[in-house]
Protein backbone atom coordinates (compact mmCIF):
# COMPACT_ATOMS: atom_id res chain seq x y z
CA UNK A 1 0.00 0.00 0.00
CA UNK A 2 1.79 2.84 -1.29
CA UNK A 3 -0.40 5.86 0.21
CA UNK A 4 0.43 3.85 4.06
CA UNK A 5 3.97 4.11 3.11
CA UNK A 6 3.79 7.41 1.79
CA UNK A 7 1.87 8.89 5.34
CA UNK A 8 4.31 6.81 7.61
CA UNK A 9 7.24 9.13 5.58
CA UNK A 10 5.65 12.02 5.72
CA UNK A 11 5.28 11.31 9.61
CA UNK A 12 9.10 10.32 9.88
CA UNK A 13 9.98 13.49 8.14
CA UNK A 14 7.85 15.65 10.49
CA UNK A 15 9.54 13.97 13.64
CA UNK A 16 12.97 14.26 12.53
CA UNK A 17 12.47 17.92 11.98
CA UNK A 18 10.99 18.07 15.36
CA UNK A 19 13.46 16.21 17.27
CA UNK A 20 16.29 17.92 15.40
CA UNK A 21 14.66 21.69 16.83
CA UNK A 22 14.03 19.39 20.14
CA UNK A 23 17.15 18.97 20.50
CA UNK A 24 18.75 22.32 19.21
CA UNK A 25 17.27 23.80 21.97
CA UNK A 26 18.03 21.30 24.48
CA UNK A 27 21.85 21.47 23.77
CA UNK A 28 21.40 25.24 23.37
CA UNK A 29 20.54 25.79 27.16
CA UNK A 30 22.57 22.91 28.18
CA UNK A 31 25.70 24.38 26.17
CA UNK A 32 27.63 24.75 29.42
CA UNK A 33 27.38 21.04 31.12
CA UNK A 34 25.14 18.29 30.84
CA UNK A 35 22.03 18.55 33.36
CA UNK A 36 23.56 16.82 37.06
CA UNK A 37 21.41 13.97 38.50
CA UNK A 38 20.65 14.33 41.66
CA UNK A 39 17.39 12.18 42.14
CA UNK A 40 18.70 9.31 43.18
CA UNK A 41 15.58 8.16 45.23
CA UNK A 42 13.56 8.56 42.37
CA UNK A 43 15.37 5.61 40.43
CA UNK A 44 19.20 4.77 40.18
CA UNK A 45 21.41 3.98 36.68
CA UNK A 46 21.78 0.11 36.49
CA UNK A 47 25.49 -0.16 37.70
CA UNK A 48 27.45 -1.48 34.88
CA UNK A 49 28.48 -4.80 37.27
CA UNK A 50 25.08 -5.63 37.25
CA UNK A 51 24.09 -5.19 33.64
CA UNK A 52 27.42 -7.34 32.78
CA UNK A 53 25.69 -10.07 35.11
CA UNK A 54 22.01 -9.60 33.23
CA UNK A 55 23.19 -9.36 29.80
CA UNK A 56 23.89 -13.48 28.87
CA UNK A 57 20.30 -13.79 30.49
CA UNK A 58 19.35 -12.05 27.63
CA UNK A 59 21.01 -14.02 24.52
CA UNK A 60 22.85 -17.08 25.60
CA UNK A 61 21.16 -18.57 28.91
CA UNK A 62 17.41 -17.98 27.37
CA UNK A 63 15.86 -20.90 29.26
CA UNK A 64 12.65 -20.72 31.17
CA UNK A 65 13.12 -21.83 34.75
CA UNK A 66 10.06 -23.47 35.02
CA UNK A 67 12.07 -26.19 32.01
CA UNK A 68 12.99 -29.12 33.93
CA UNK A 69 14.02 -31.21 31.39
CA UNK A 70 16.95 -29.71 29.96
CA UNK A 71 20.07 -27.73 30.93
CA UNK A 72 18.59 -24.41 29.20
CA UNK A 73 15.94 -24.52 31.92
CA UNK A 74 18.22 -25.80 34.85
CA UNK A 75 20.54 -22.87 34.05
CA UNK A 76 17.75 -20.59 34.39
CA UNK A 77 16.53 -21.80 37.46
CA UNK A 78 20.31 -21.74 38.86
CA UNK A 79 20.85 -18.23 38.02
CA UNK A 80 17.42 -17.27 40.33
CA UNK A 81 17.85 -19.37 43.00
CA UNK A 82 21.14 -17.78 43.02
CA UNK A 83 19.72 -14.08 43.47
CA UNK A 84 17.32 -15.21 46.00
CA UNK A 85 20.44 -16.20 48.52
CA UNK A 86 21.88 -12.77 47.22
CA UNK A 87 18.68 -11.30 48.20
CA UNK A 88 18.13 -13.36 51.73
CA UNK A 89 22.05 -12.66 52.15
CA UNK A 90 21.18 -8.70 51.80
CA UNK A 91 18.38 -8.76 54.09
CA UNK A 92 20.66 -10.92 56.86
CA UNK A 93 18.09 -13.73 56.59
CA UNK A 94 19.31 -17.12 56.35
CA UNK A 95 15.93 -18.68 54.68
CA UNK A 96 16.05 -17.47 50.67
CA UNK A 97 12.85 -19.47 50.19
CA UNK A 98 10.99 -16.73 52.10
CA UNK A 99 11.33 -14.19 49.05
CA UNK A 100 8.80 -14.20 45.85
CA UNK A 101 10.57 -12.50 43.15
CA UNK A 102 7.81 -9.25 42.46
CA UNK A 103 7.86 -6.20 39.73
CA UNK A 104 8.88 -4.04 42.05
CA UNK A 105 8.19 -2.19 45.46
CA UNK A 106 4.41 -1.42 44.03
CA UNK A 107 3.44 -5.12 43.67
CA UNK A 108 4.93 -6.25 47.15
CA UNK A 109 2.96 -3.30 49.07
CA UNK A 110 -0.06 -4.27 47.21
CA UNK A 111 0.20 -8.14 48.00
CA UNK A 112 1.32 -8.03 51.38
CA UNK A 113 -1.68 -5.55 52.51
CA UNK A 114 -4.52 -6.80 50.31
CA UNK A 115 -3.07 -10.39 51.08
CA UNK A 116 -2.76 -10.24 54.86
CA UNK A 117 -6.39 -8.24 55.30
CA UNK A 118 -8.09 -11.07 53.11
CA UNK A 119 -6.73 -13.73 55.06
CA UNK A 120 -7.27 -12.69 58.34
CA UNK A 121 -10.71 -10.86 57.68
CA UNK A 122 -11.94 -14.00 60.16
CA UNK A 123 -10.36 -12.97 63.01
CA UNK A 124 -9.92 -8.81 62.73
CA UNK A 125 -10.27 -5.54 60.56
CA UNK A 126 -7.95 -2.76 62.27
CA UNK A 127 -4.61 -1.89 60.10
CA UNK A 128 -2.22 0.53 61.72
CA UNK A 129 -0.17 2.71 59.02
CA UNK A 130 1.58 6.31 59.11
CA UNK A 131 0.20 8.95 57.26
CA UNK A 132 3.96 9.94 55.64
CA UNK A 133 4.17 6.43 53.64
CA UNK A 134 4.49 5.75 50.20
CA UNK A 135 1.42 6.51 47.70
CA UNK A 136 1.40 2.54 47.60
CA UNK A 137 0.82 2.02 50.75
CA UNK A 138 -2.05 4.73 51.59
CA UNK A 139 -4.00 3.54 48.78
CA UNK A 140 -4.05 0.06 49.09
CA UNK A 141 -5.25 1.01 52.92
CA UNK A 142 -7.89 3.66 51.23
CA UNK A 143 -9.21 0.48 49.00
CA UNK A 144 -9.17 -1.89 51.93
CA UNK A 145 -11.11 1.38 53.95
CA UNK A 146 -14.02 0.73 51.22
CA UNK A 147 -13.60 -3.35 51.61
CA UNK A 148 -14.77 -2.68 55.36
CA UNK A 149 -11.54 -2.27 57.02
CA UNK A 150 -10.71 0.35 59.08
CA UNK A 151 -7.61 1.88 58.99
CA UNK A 152 -5.78 4.30 61.44
CA UNK A 153 -3.21 6.67 59.95
CA UNK A 154 -0.96 7.52 62.75
CA UNK A 155 0.47 11.33 63.05
CA UNK A 156 4.37 12.60 62.15
CA UNK A 157 5.92 15.07 64.29
CA UNK A 158 7.30 18.15 62.42
CA UNK A 159 10.73 16.06 62.19
CA UNK A 160 8.89 13.10 60.32
CA UNK A 161 8.92 10.52 63.49
CA UNK A 162 6.22 8.54 64.43
CA UNK A 163 5.43 8.49 68.37
CA UNK A 164 5.78 4.95 69.50
CA UNK A 165 3.51 4.98 72.41
CA UNK A 166 0.88 6.33 70.42
CA UNK A 167 1.82 3.52 67.80
CA UNK A 168 0.73 1.05 70.59
CA UNK A 169 -1.92 3.00 72.14
CA UNK A 170 -3.89 2.07 68.96
CA UNK A 171 -3.61 -1.55 68.60
CA UNK A 172 -6.63 -3.27 69.49
CA UNK A 173 -7.06 -7.21 69.46
CA UNK A 174 -8.82 -6.27 65.80
CA UNK A 175 -5.37 -4.98 64.34
CA UNK A 176 -4.36 -7.72 61.85
CA UNK A 177 -1.41 -5.67 60.38
CA UNK A 178 0.92 -2.46 61.03
CA UNK A 179 2.67 -0.91 58.07
CA UNK A 180 5.51 1.49 58.90
CA UNK A 181 8.40 2.18 56.30
CA UNK A 182 11.93 2.02 57.00
CA UNK A 183 13.11 5.28 55.56
CA UNK A 184 11.44 8.30 54.09
CA UNK A 185 11.72 8.79 50.13
CA UNK A 186 11.20 11.97 50.14
CA UNK A 187 13.14 13.45 53.77
CA UNK A 188 15.30 10.36 54.04
CA UNK A 189 13.77 9.97 57.82
CA UNK A 190 14.64 6.76 59.29
CA UNK A 191 11.78 5.54 61.61
CA UNK A 192 12.92 3.57 65.14
CA UNK A 193 12.09 0.29 63.32
CA UNK A 194 13.39 -1.77 66.10
CA UNK A 195 11.40 -0.37 68.90
CA UNK A 196 8.39 0.03 66.25
CA UNK A 197 9.13 -3.76 66.11
CA UNK A 198 9.44 -4.66 69.38
CA UNK A 199 6.13 -3.13 70.49
CA UNK A 200 3.83 -4.41 67.97
CA UNK A 201 5.16 -8.35 67.80
CA UNK A 202 4.99 -8.30 71.65
CA UNK A 203 1.11 -8.12 71.14
CA UNK A 204 1.56 -10.91 67.79
CA UNK A 205 0.90 -8.62 65.30
CA UNK A 206 2.31 -8.81 62.07
CA UNK A 207 4.91 -5.89 61.05
CA UNK A 208 5.41 -4.95 57.21
CA UNK A 209 8.12 -2.87 56.21
CA UNK A 210 8.58 -0.87 52.94
CA UNK A 211 12.54 -0.91 52.84
CA UNK A 212 12.51 0.72 49.38
CA UNK A 213 14.95 3.29 50.42
CA UNK A 214 16.89 1.52 53.28
CA UNK A 215 18.18 -0.94 51.80
CA UNK A 216 21.44 -0.25 50.33
CA UNK A 217 22.07 3.07 52.21
CA UNK A 218 21.71 1.45 55.81
CA UNK A 219 22.05 -1.77 57.44
CA UNK A 220 18.72 -3.77 56.92
CA UNK A 221 18.14 -6.95 59.17
CA UNK A 222 14.69 -8.14 57.68
CA UNK A 223 14.24 -10.24 61.57
CA UNK A 224 12.79 -7.00 62.39
CA UNK A 225 9.98 -7.47 60.49
CA UNK A 226 7.14 -9.83 59.39
CA UNK A 227 6.97 -8.58 55.57
CA UNK A 228 9.42 -6.30 53.41
CA UNK A 229 9.27 -5.21 50.36
CA UNK A 230 12.36 -3.61 47.95
CA UNK A 231 12.88 -3.28 44.82
CA UNK A 232 15.63 -3.32 42.01
CA UNK A 233 15.95 0.34 40.76
CA UNK A 234 16.47 1.80 43.45
CA UNK A 235 19.70 0.25 44.30
CA UNK A 236 21.44 0.37 41.04
CA UNK A 237 19.29 -2.89 39.83
CA UNK A 238 17.06 -2.64 36.59
CA UNK A 239 13.38 -1.59 36.70
CA UNK A 240 10.66 -3.74 37.02
CA UNK A 241 11.93 -6.33 39.38
CA UNK A 242 11.65 -6.42 43.07
CA UNK A 243 11.20 -8.73 46.13
CA UNK A 244 8.61 -9.64 49.02
CA UNK A 245 9.82 -11.32 52.05
CA UNK A 246 7.27 -13.27 54.01
CA UNK A 247 8.77 -14.74 57.00
CA UNK A 248 5.33 -16.97 57.15
CA UNK A 249 3.23 -17.23 53.93
CA UNK A 250 -0.02 -15.30 55.25
CA UNK A 251 -1.94 -15.66 51.87
CA UNK A 252 -3.65 -18.82 51.04
CA UNK A 253 -4.13 -17.62 47.51
CA UNK A 254 -1.35 -16.78 44.51
CA UNK A 255 -0.89 -12.80 44.26
CA UNK A 256 -0.94 -13.94 40.87
CA UNK A 257 -2.83 -17.55 39.64
CA UNK A 258 -0.54 -18.83 36.79
CA UNK A 259 1.36 -21.91 36.21
CA UNK A 260 2.67 -22.49 39.56
CA UNK A 261 5.76 -20.75 39.17
CA UNK A 262 7.34 -19.38 42.93
CA UNK A 263 6.25 -22.20 45.11
CA UNK A 264 2.81 -21.22 43.97
CA UNK A 265 2.39 -18.16 45.15
CA UNK A 266 3.36 -16.35 41.94
CA UNK A 267 2.39 -17.33 38.45
CA UNK A 268 4.13 -16.15 35.85
CA UNK A 269 7.22 -16.56 33.77
CA UNK A 270 10.08 -15.34 35.74
CA UNK A 271 12.22 -12.26 34.34
CA UNK A 272 15.33 -14.32 34.68
CA UNK A 273 17.76 -11.38 33.54
CA UNK A 274 16.18 -8.96 36.17
CA UNK A 275 16.24 -11.16 38.65
CA UNK A 276 19.97 -12.12 37.94
CA UNK A 277 20.43 -7.41 38.18
CA UNK A 278 18.95 -7.87 41.84
CA UNK A 279 20.43 -10.18 43.22
CA UNK A 280 23.88 -8.97 41.83
CA UNK A 281 22.67 -4.94 42.92
CA UNK A 282 21.80 -6.41 46.32
CA UNK A 283 25.47 -8.15 46.93
CA UNK A 284 27.22 -5.13 45.56
CA UNK A 285 24.88 -2.66 47.59
CA UNK A 286 25.59 -5.29 51.24
CA UNK A 287 29.56 -4.88 50.29
CA UNK A 288 29.96 -1.34 49.70
CA UNK A 289 27.31 0.18 51.78
CA UNK A 290 29.50 1.30 54.33
CA UNK A 291 31.39 3.03 52.39
CA UNK A 292 29.01 5.02 50.05
CA UNK A 293 27.07 5.92 53.35
CA UNK A 294 30.06 7.48 54.35
CA UNK A 295 31.36 9.17 51.38
CA UNK A 296 27.93 10.72 50.46
CA UNK A 297 27.19 11.59 53.78
CA UNK A 298 30.17 14.15 53.94
CA UNK A 299 29.27 15.63 50.49
CA UNK A 300 25.21 15.76 51.42
CA UNK A 301 26.49 17.44 54.67
CA UNK A 302 28.95 19.91 53.20
CA UNK A 303 25.85 20.72 50.54
CA UNK A 304 23.15 21.74 53.03
CA UNK A 305 26.19 23.95 55.07
CA UNK A 306 27.41 25.40 52.23
CA UNK A 307 23.28 26.36 51.53
CA UNK A 308 22.65 27.59 55.15
CA UNK A 309 25.54 29.72 54.97
CA UNK A 310 24.81 31.52 51.75
CA UNK A 311 20.57 31.16 51.66
CA UNK A 312 19.36 33.01 54.67
CA UNK A 313 16.35 31.75 55.70
CA UNK A 314 16.45 28.09 54.15
CA UNK A 315 15.20 25.05 56.00
CA UNK A 316 16.13 21.26 55.91
CA UNK A 317 13.12 19.40 56.72
CA UNK A 318 13.88 16.37 58.83
CA UNK A 319 16.79 17.57 60.55
CA UNK A 320 16.62 16.61 63.80
CA UNK A 321 15.22 12.95 63.14
CA UNK A 322 17.71 9.78 62.27
CA UNK A 323 18.02 10.64 58.28
CA UNK A 324 19.58 8.08 55.03
CA UNK A 325 22.98 9.76 54.50
CA UNK A 326 22.55 11.09 50.78
CA UNK A 327 18.83 12.32 51.23
CA UNK A 328 18.02 16.58 51.52
CA UNK A 329 14.89 17.59 51.42
CA UNK A 330 14.94 21.96 51.22
CA UNK A 331 12.59 24.21 52.12
CA UNK A 332 13.73 27.94 50.45
CA UNK A 333 12.97 30.92 51.87
CA UNK A 334 9.89 32.44 50.51
CA UNK A 335 10.38 33.02 46.69
CA UNK A 336 8.71 32.61 43.14
CA UNK A 337 8.96 28.78 43.14
CA UNK A 338 8.11 28.34 39.45
CA UNK A 339 11.04 30.52 38.05
CA UNK A 340 13.75 29.04 40.74
CA UNK A 341 12.65 25.75 39.06
CA UNK A 342 13.99 27.45 35.47
CA UNK A 343 16.29 28.83 36.99
CA UNK A 344 17.66 25.49 38.21
CA UNK A 345 16.86 23.13 35.07
CA UNK A 346 20.79 22.17 34.80
CA UNK A 347 20.36 20.08 38.08
CA UNK A 348 17.73 16.81 38.40
CA UNK A 349 16.20 17.16 41.42
CA UNK A 350 12.51 16.38 42.49
CA UNK A 351 9.57 18.84 44.06
CA UNK A 352 7.57 17.20 46.65
CA UNK A 353 7.67 13.41 45.46
CA UNK A 354 8.82 12.41 42.03
CA UNK A 355 5.20 10.45 41.81
CA UNK A 356 3.15 13.85 42.29
CA UNK A 357 5.27 15.86 40.40
CA UNK A 358 2.61 16.87 37.79
CA UNK A 359 -0.06 17.87 40.19
CA UNK A 360 0.51 21.18 42.46
CA UNK A 361 -0.73 19.06 45.30
CA UNK A 362 1.20 19.40 48.39
CA UNK A 363 3.06 16.47 49.32
CA UNK A 364 1.15 13.99 52.02
CA UNK A 365 4.36 13.66 53.36
CA UNK A 366 5.19 17.16 53.74
CA UNK A 367 2.29 17.77 54.82
CA UNK A 368 2.33 15.85 57.62
CA UNK A 369 5.17 17.38 58.74
CA UNK A 370 3.28 20.40 59.60
CA UNK A 371 4.45 22.01 55.98
CA UNK A 372 2.16 24.61 54.11
CA UNK A 373 0.90 24.40 50.74
CA UNK A 374 2.90 27.32 50.35
CA UNK A 375 6.07 25.97 51.70
CA UNK A 376 5.46 22.86 49.99
CA UNK A 377 5.57 24.78 46.86
CA UNK A 378 9.01 25.79 47.90
CA UNK A 379 10.41 22.51 48.83
CA UNK A 380 12.55 20.56 46.85
CA UNK A 381 14.63 16.96 47.33
CA UNK A 382 17.89 16.44 46.37
CA UNK A 383 19.06 12.93 46.72
CA UNK A 384 23.06 11.40 45.49
CA UNK A 385 24.06 8.25 44.71
CA UNK A 386 26.59 5.98 43.89
CA UNK A 387 27.73 8.24 40.83
CA UNK A 388 27.88 11.51 42.66
CA UNK A 389 31.01 13.36 42.58
CA UNK A 390 32.22 16.39 44.84
CA UNK A 391 31.92 18.43 41.34
CA UNK A 392 28.56 17.66 40.63
CA UNK A 393 27.63 18.25 44.49
CA UNK A 394 29.76 21.69 44.21
CA UNK A 395 28.26 22.77 40.78
CA UNK A 396 24.51 21.96 42.29
CA UNK A 397 25.40 24.10 45.42
CA UNK A 398 26.93 26.98 43.45
CA UNK A 399 23.63 26.94 41.10
CA UNK A 400 21.04 26.62 43.68
CA UNK A 401 22.53 29.71 45.36
CA UNK A 402 22.96 31.49 42.29
CA UNK A 403 18.97 31.01 41.21
CA UNK A 404 17.59 31.92 44.27
CA UNK A 405 20.33 35.11 43.96
CA UNK A 406 18.46 35.58 40.16
CA UNK A 407 14.84 34.95 41.69
CA UNK A 408 15.28 36.81 44.52
CA UNK A 409 14.02 36.32 48.03
CA UNK A 410 10.43 38.15 48.65
CA UNK A 411 10.24 40.36 51.56
C1 LIG B 1 10.05 3.84 44.73
C2 LIG B 1 9.36 3.46 45.97
C3 LIG B 1 8.29 2.56 45.95
C4 LIG B 1 7.75 1.98 44.65
O1 LIG B 1 8.65 1.06 44.12
P1 LIG B 1 8.48 0.51 42.62
O2 LIG B 1 9.43 -0.63 42.55
O3 LIG B 1 8.85 1.64 41.73
O4 LIG B 1 7.08 0.06 42.47
C5 LIG B 1 7.70 2.23 47.14
N1 LIG B 1 8.14 2.74 48.30
C6 LIG B 1 9.17 3.59 48.37
C7 LIG B 1 9.63 4.11 49.69
C8 LIG B 1 9.81 3.99 47.20
O5 LIG B 1 10.83 4.84 47.28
Amino acid sequence: MPGVGCLAGQHGVVAAATLRRLASIISKSCAMRPTVYLDYNATTPVDARVLDRMLPYFTQHYGNPASEGHTYGWTASAAVERARRQVAAALQIDRPSAITFTSGSTEGINAALKGVAEACRDHGDHIVTVQTEHSAVRKCCKHLEQNGFRVTYLSVDTSGLLDVDELECCLTGRTILVSTMWANNETGVIQPIREISRRVRMRKIPLMTDATQAIGKISVDAAEADILVLSGHKVYGPKGVGALYMRERVNRCPLIDGGGQERGHRGGTLNVPGIVGLGEALQIAQQECEEDHTRLKVLRDEFEQELLKRIPGLRINGRDAPRLPQTSNITFPPLDADRLRIGLRTVAISSGSACSSHTHAPSPVLEAMGISREEAARTFRISLGRQTTRDEVDYAAAAIVDAVDSVGVLA
